[in-house]
């Protein structure tokens, strides 16, 4: 059996009830094959990326052990955005829920399919702060301190729920 490893996923939702689409959704994390939840931030609110004419944002980080392999466990994140009926209309537009694969143990991954770290996670306040609520003393893979990037992105209109 592979070795476990720790991952963290960024969730976000801004239709048709938020608040329990990502609860939810965390829950159905923790019930994953191979898969064990290790923690979960606070929900969090934010104004959106992108295009402005759209509800605000929830968002979380989960961190979870798994021995999926990595675009195995992006198979079942998939999976889930399509059970929350996520239809994709415009990149960047309101969705049910959005899972995003942000670290993978120390691994970079770039395939057609799967870029790790998530290429855009150390400018986006809404994934470090909660990332940082349950892991505050952790490194990206090239070594740089999350604190760092904290410091980088204040929390703006980014509020805890
Ligand atoms: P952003 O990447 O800016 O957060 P998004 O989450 O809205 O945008 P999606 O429409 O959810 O983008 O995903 C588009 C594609 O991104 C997916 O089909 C998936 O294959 C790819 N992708 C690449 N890297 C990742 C990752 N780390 N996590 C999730 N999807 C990824
Ligand atoms: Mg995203
Ligand atoms: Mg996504």
């Amino acid at each position: 059996m592979s070795t476990p490893v720790r991952c963290f996923i960024g969730l976000g939702s801004n239709l048709e009830n938020p608040i329990e689409q990502v609860s939810s959704a965390i829950e159905e994390l923790a019930a994953l094959p191979e898969t064990q939840l290790l923690n979960a931030s606070s929900l969090y609110r934010s104004a959106p990326v992108g295009p402005q004419d759209q509800p605000d944002f929830i968002n979380a980080v989960a961190e979870l052990e798994t021995q999926l392999e990595a675009h195995a466990l992006l198979d079942q994140l998939q999976a889930l955005e399509q059970k929350h009926q996520r239809i994709r209309e415009r990149h960047w537009g309101p969705r049910t829920l959005d899972l995003d694969l942000l670290l993978y143990g120390e691994q970079h991954i770039d395939t057609e399919r799967l870029r790790v770290p998530h290429p855009f996670m150390r400018e986006r306040s809404f994934v470090l702060h909660p990332l940082a609520e349950i892991c505050p003393d952790l490194r990206l893979p090239d070594g740089e301190p999350l604190a760092s990037l904290i410091m980088e992105n204040p929390m703006g209109s980014l509020a805890k729920i």
